[in-house]
């Protein structure tokens, strides 16, 4: 499906977006992934993505303008371009409105959101200069609901639907499109931590009565990247077992 296609995936050495990358590969992708900080997490990802086909891992914080250039620079470097891209990198800092520091929402919005940006910003001369590019931005169904807690990163994902809806605008004279996927409670390391009883309660208020699985969302993922999805922009795929209808 992806044959000579490659894809950078923000956050691909594990959960969601090692899955998403793995998905892509599998199809057929190249594959370029960017981590922050664990170096053998992403040496792991890479040699399980390299039996599906080429991958390449780089460090990269995404919320850093500069770097964020550097990196795509390096990509398109090493692999001659870049077809697909996958902003998926994001973290949660999650506390009530009157715990939370400056700091907790800021970290949201500058790695969730900016990250996001900035990969857009430099990969979108590409993308114009050959009238193609698919971007799929993963947010969340809390951007689209809210959710006691979460006011930093509930407000980061709903950023990324504006930032979605208006790249996709803005690029599709060009043959780009701009989709967003809002996975809804999904298990990874980053749900890992939450207790059995909050788990539990959370399966009860999903309608398929079950957590959803990373492939869930990177089958959504590889469906807006393929050609089926060609006439498809600008808009919010929920994976999310129905919890948000
Ligand atoms: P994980 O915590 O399992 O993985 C996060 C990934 O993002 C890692 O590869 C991590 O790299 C990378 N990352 C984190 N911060 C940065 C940064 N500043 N720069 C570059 N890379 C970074 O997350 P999930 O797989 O659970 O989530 C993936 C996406 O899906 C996120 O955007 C999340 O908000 C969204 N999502 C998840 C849901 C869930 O239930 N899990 C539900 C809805 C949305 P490293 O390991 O090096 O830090």
């Amino acid at each position: 499906m992806f044959k000579d296609k490659v894809a950078l995936v923000t956050g691909g050495s594990r959960g969601i977006g090692f899955e998403i990358a793995r998905t892509l590969a599998s199809h057929g992708a190249q594959i370029a992934i960017i981590y922050a900080g664990s170096d053998e997490a992403a040496e792991n990802a890479c040699k399980l993505i390299s039996l599906e086909g080429r991958c390449k891992a780089y460090k990269c914080d995404v919320s850093d303008f500069e770097n964020s250039g550097k990196t795509v620079e390096a990509v398109i470097s090493d692999f001659g371009r870049v077809d697909i891209l996958v902003n998926n990198a994001g973290i949660t800092r999650d506390k009530l409105i009157m715990q939370m520091s400056e700091q907790d929402f800021d970290d949201c919005i500058n790695v969730n959101l900016k990250g996001a940006f900035n990969f857009i910003k430099h990969l979108s001369r590409r993308f114009l200069k050959q009238r193609s590019g698919r971007i799929i931005n993963i947010s969340s169904v809390v951007g689209l609901m809210g959710n006691a807690g979460q006011i930093n990163y509930a407000s980061s994902k709903a950023g990324i639907i504006g930032l979605t809806k208006s790249a996709a605008k803005e690029l599709a004279p060009r043959g780009i499109t701009c989709n967003a996927v809002a996975p809804g409670y999904i298990e990874t390391y980053m749900t890992a931590a939450l207790s059995e009883e909050i788990r539990a309660g959370f399966v009860e208020a999903i309608p398929l009565k079950r957590a959803g699985s990373p492939a869930d969302v990177a089958a959504a993922v590889l469906f807006l990247a393929s050609d089926a999805a060609g006439y498809i922009t600008g808009q919010v795929l929920k994976v999310d077992g129905g919890m948000y209808i």
